[in-house]
């Protein structure tokens, strides 16, 4: 489309921002913005920020001085480039962005994303970072079909945001508001809409997933394990995920759904932080290790070939070499299919840096180096047992060599296979034959059948 105007958005951090950063996109097609990958050529820059481990705030603004070069040029060519910071770091500095960038036009927090039309529109500066009254949901455009697709067949929904909980070392309460659920049938409809335009696979997301408790269409209100229930039902889906998860909101009901909701994938990422009582009670992350292990313990007798994952953090203050034991310990229990670690990082505001005894740098990277080669070895382990067996793979574009295509298997590593590429969007059985670093490789078990050929060979056989 010549004449449009170019949108150039980039999105840093967890799942939450992907998300955020596709409804900006939709919300400013709908005003004639065309995605661009050259911010150069941009009349709208969006940085879509993170600040939950790192020290972002920082870069953000040694990121920005390049855009205010390319601001500059576009002026002189008689151009308006409208450069604006959204999402954590946004709402964490407001202000202060525009006092110490003051090319930057819009800050606009993550609450605030479905007013970046009209502040665009207004064309004046502007920070919006206040929690509003009103729904950002209930503003934002549905994504157009076209840009479905271009994103493949799987697809986030959020479901959930903020958080109540408070640990000690984190910023998300502060940044990203109250924990909210969105109503039962704004989240359905959304998926229908998404699964009408091909997308067979949905991760339901948010910071407290599963502290979910939406209203549902009878005035009652709905864990999330329910409405799995219903989207199960949504024509087209073929499997629902969901993260993040919260030890303590770990409910019987969905523990059960693992076992008797066969499009709810079996994969969880549970993340537990630290193996030591001592550092979780710190921590104020409400549940030791004993209740951790109980709940996989339970989890896995529900559904025994889940894939387990984690976050942890080493390296929180007053953490001793017998506390960080104690989380190789945890490890060594529950066997991980795969996991995230960090060192610990001090953020400002929280209750965590103001503590004592912060751990030495070269200690917190001693134990991350431990740590992530015993969670390695897991997970080359659990994808070693993988090999020989057979399951359901859903695929999602092509490989990486002539000829294959690429999926996921249930537990959501990436897996290979020869296959004819309009399998793509679909789902197929798949038997592991080899477990490399990062990939599982794999050979179809059904041969194709004759009716799901590749369209052009049904043609040539007179096939329509
Ligand atoms: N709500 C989720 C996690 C949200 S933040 C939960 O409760 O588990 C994602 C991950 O970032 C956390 O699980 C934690 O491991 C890590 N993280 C958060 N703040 C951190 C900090 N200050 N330093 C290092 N890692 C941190
Ligand atoms: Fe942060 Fe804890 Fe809330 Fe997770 S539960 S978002 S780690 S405060």
């Amino acid at each position: 489309m010549s004449g449009s105007r170019k949108l150039f958005i980039k999105s840093f951090g967890c799942q939450m921002n992907v998300y955020d950063s596709h409804r900006m996109a939709d919300a400013m097609a709908r005003e004639g913005y065309v995605e661009t990958g050259r911010p150069e050529e941009a009349d709208l820059v969006v940085l879509n920020t993170y600040n939950i481990r790192e020290k972002a705030t920082e870069k953000v603004y040694s990121d920005l001085g390049r855009f205010r070069t390319m601001k500059e040029a576009a002026q002189q060519e008689g151009r308006r480039m409208t450069v604006t910071v959204a999402g954590c770091v946004a709402q964490a500095e407001g202000e202060e962005i525009r006092r110490r960038a003051p090319y930057v036009d819009l800050v606009v927090g993550p609450q605030n994303i479905h007013r970046l039309p009209g502040l665009v529109a207004r064309g004046r500066a502007a920070v919006d970072t206040e929690f509003p009254v009103e729904d950002k949901f209930d503003h934002l455009a549905p994504p157009a079909r076209k840009n479905i697709r271009a994103r493949g067949v799987t697809a986030f929904v959020t479901v959930q945001e903020g958080c109540d909980k408070f640990c000690t070392f984190c910023v998300v309460p502060y940044t990203r508001g109250n924990e909210v659920s969105r109503p039962v049938n704004k989240i359905v409809a959304e998926v229908e809409h998404l699964a009408a335009a091909g997308v067979a696979e949905v991760t339901l997301i948010g910071q407290n997933v599963n502290a979910y408790h939406g209203e549902g269409p009878d005035g009652r209100t709905w864990p999330l394990a329910q409405l799995f229930e219903r989207i199960a039902d949504v024509p087209g889906i073929e499997r629902i995920r969901y993260t993040t998860s919260h030890p303590r909101d770990m409910s019987e009901d969905l523990i059960a759904a693992h076992r008797d909701i066969p499009k709810l994938m079996p994969f969880l990422h549970l993340p537990v932080q630290s193996g030591s009582d001592r550092i979780l009670k710190i921590m104020n992350r409400k549940h030791g290790r004993g209740e951790y292990l109980d709940i996989v313990a339970r989890v896995r007798t529900a559904r025994p070939d889940i894939a387990l994952s984690s976050d942890f953090i080493v390296g929180f203050p007053g953490e001793t070499e017998e506390d960080f034991e104690d989380t190789l310990d945890l490890v060594h229990k529950v066997r991980f299919a795969s996991a995230y670690s960090f060192k610990y990082s001090a953020r400002p505001g929280t209750q965590a840096a103001e503590m004592d005894e912060q751990v030495p740098e070269e200690v917190k990277s001693e134990r991350l180096y431990r740590l992530q080669h015993l969670l390695e070895e897991q997970r080359q382990a659990f994808n070693r047992d993988l090999c020989g067996r057979e399951f359901d793979v859903l695929f999602e574009k092509p490989g990486r060599l002539e000829g294959q295509i690429a999926g996921r298997a249930p537990y959501l590593m990436p897996v290979q296979v020869m296959g004819p590429s309009h399998l793509i969007g679909k789902v197929a059985r798949v038997r592991i034959t080899e477990a490399g670093s990062n990939s599982l490789f794999g050979e179809l078990v059904t041969p194709v059948p004759d009716y799901q050929q590749e369209p052009r060979k049904l043609a040539a056989a007179g096939v329509s």
